[in-house]
């Protein structure tokens, strides 16, 4: 019998998250709203105001999240 060590990669659907994004022309740090402040950040790289915008992006990985809350 023949065994791969690959693991077969899964697709992941994106989804349209909600994250903040530095509003600096010359950085472009962001990072998603959900498990940050509800405070509106400041950029943690060049202390820049963040704006409230959507990315495509990976779900998380799934044990994590839902151990946070319940
Ligand atoms: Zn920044």
């Amino acid at each position: 019998m023949y065994h791969s060590r690959k693991v077969p990669l899964e697709v992941i659907p994106e989804e349209m998250t909600d994250i903040w994004s530095c509003t600096s022309d010359d950085c472009n740090l962001w990072m998603r709203i959900n498990f940050s402040m509800d405070e509106q950040p400041v950029c943690p790289k060049c202390k820049t105001k963040m704006i409230e915008t959507k990315k495509m992006l990976t779900p998380l990985a799934n044990n994590s999240l839902y151990r946070l809350k319940s």
